[in-house]
């Protein structure tokens, strides 16, 4: 594929821009053909009539050692556009007894933090820490509860909470080894590593809209409202794309397929992809509050997760959300009301409020989805995979949409 110069994507999630990003380094002119309105897909900002203003797609957080997203940011010129504490701070607050605590690693590499009462969970000891050593080795389909539950205090008020929000899986399925993959990258190399980070205006301002410009002035094009209905396909290569209203000849070029699972094993037979997933809820209060020294609250001992404040608005989000996926917008917005008002020291009124419920917001990082997850080889030689659904190592990520847009790129140009 060395010589190929012009590459089609499919899907303009961060999987698909991340990829079309670095084929348009690599000097290839770049198509993305999304299906939706715009481009994000479950990474994007977008304006909700019913409260009023713009909201992301769910409250993403990031942390400093995910190097690929920031070299992707630094690539796209979007790498000032992330906001953060500048230092490692993750304020806690347990809404049952109203607790409250920081867990403050320090910058390098040797975690001296661990040696200080008031920098560590309240109620561990250090060798509850030292254990993590052996979450990073894990190799086989230990659930995160097996590996990690003792009944201590360090796992309900920090590891639970962690695993919970990056493998958007109950702990009691969830893949040690997925979280393992996620301490070694962050937590492992220090507190450096481990700066949190959320977009200064919007995930769309942040990750995808600078990613357009990237490639339009760069030859590329991001074209919506185009969805990929099928691939046609000659023996060993893809062909031509079909859409509704016709049909794109690729048989001189190279194809990303960067949609999520479904819709590629409907594209091409035979896959194998997840096919298990989890709902995330976020719940949305129009409102201005203090953002406090990092920007959001961990809430153990309620229903809240995450309460993160942005300007004008207060945005909470619920992963493994099963709890609460059934239950009416006004019962889930009334319960997460409560814990805000502890979380952040209000007695106010509930202000106007808007809860999304995303069903199938992430593949369910179980043992038996991890082993359905593809490489980006297929069996054309003209078709690589990215996603976060497929086989990069990390949970249904930024940073490992990013990694796989990145190695799919990778290997349509040097095969
Ligand atoms: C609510 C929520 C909160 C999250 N929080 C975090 C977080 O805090 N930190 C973090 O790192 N990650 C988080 N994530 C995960 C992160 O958003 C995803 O891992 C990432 O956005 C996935 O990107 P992707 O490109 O793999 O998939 P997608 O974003 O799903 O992109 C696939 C694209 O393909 C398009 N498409 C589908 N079918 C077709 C077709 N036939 N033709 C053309 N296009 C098609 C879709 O419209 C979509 O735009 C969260 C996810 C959700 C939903």
């Amino acid at each position: 594929m060395r010589g190929v110069r012009h590459v089609h994507v499919i899907g303009a999630g961060l999987a698909g821009l991340a990829a079309a990003v670095a084929l348009t380094v690599a000097g290839r002119t770049v198509t993305v053909h999304e299906a939706g309105p715009a481009a994000g897909g479950r990474c994007r900002s977008y304006f909700d009539r019913e409260l009023g203003c713009r909201i992301d797609n769910g409250n993403h957080l990031l942390l400093s050692g995910n190097h690929a997203t920031m070299a992707y940011l630094a690539q796209i010129g979007a790498a000032g556009s992330l906001a953060g504490p500048d230092c490692p701070l993750f304020p806690f607050v347990d809404v049952a007894s109203g607790a409250r605590w920081t867990v403050a690693p320090n910058r390098g590499r040797i975690p001296w933090w661990i040696l200080r009462p008031g920098r560590r969970v309240p109620g561990t000891r250090v060798r509850d820490y030292l254990r993590l050593r052996s979450l990073v080795r894990l190799r086989g389909d230990v659930t995160v509860k097996e590996a990690l539950d003792d009944g201590g205090a360090l796992y309900r008020r920090l590891l639970a909470p962690l695993a919970i929000a990056a493998l958007n899986t109950p702990a009691e399925e969830g893949l040690a080894r997925l979280l393992g993959r996620v301490v070694a990258e962050t937590l492992m190399r220090g507190g450096q590593a481990c700066l949190p980070r959320v977009p200064r205006v919007g995930l769309s301002e942040s990750f995808v809209d600078p990613a357009v410009a990237f490639l339009a002035a760069h030859g590329g094009a991001v074209r919506t409202g185009r969805r990929v209905t099928a691939l046609a396909q000659a023996a060993d290569s893809v062909t031509a794309l079909h859409f509704a209203d016709g049909t794109v000849d690729v048989a001189d070029g190279a194809v990303v397929l960067a949609a999520p699972p479904p819709v590629a094993a409907d594209l091409i037979a035979g896959l194998a992809v997840p096919r298990a997933f989890c709902p995330i809820v976020n719940v949305h209060f129009r409102m201005t509050a203090d953002p406090g020294p990092a920007g959001f609250v961990g809430v153990v001992g309620g229903t809240a997760e995450w309460v993160f404040v942005k300007p004008g608005i207060v945005s909470v989000t619920v992963s493994a959300a099963h709890h609460l996926a059934d239950l009416p917008a006004e019962a889930i917005a009334a319960r997460i009301w409560q814990d805000v008002r502890t979380a952040l020291g209000r007695s106010d009124a509930m202000p106007a409020v808007r809860v999304i419920k995303e069903r199938r917001a992430t593949f369910a990082a179980t043992a038996a989805e991890e082993a359905r997850r593809p490489g980006p080889r297929t069996r054309l030689r003209n078709l690589a995979l990215a996603g976060d659904w497929t086989a990069t190592g990390l949970p249904a990520t930024i940073e490992g949409a990013v990694r796989s847009g990145r190695t799919a790129a990778e290997l349509l140009l040097t095969s």
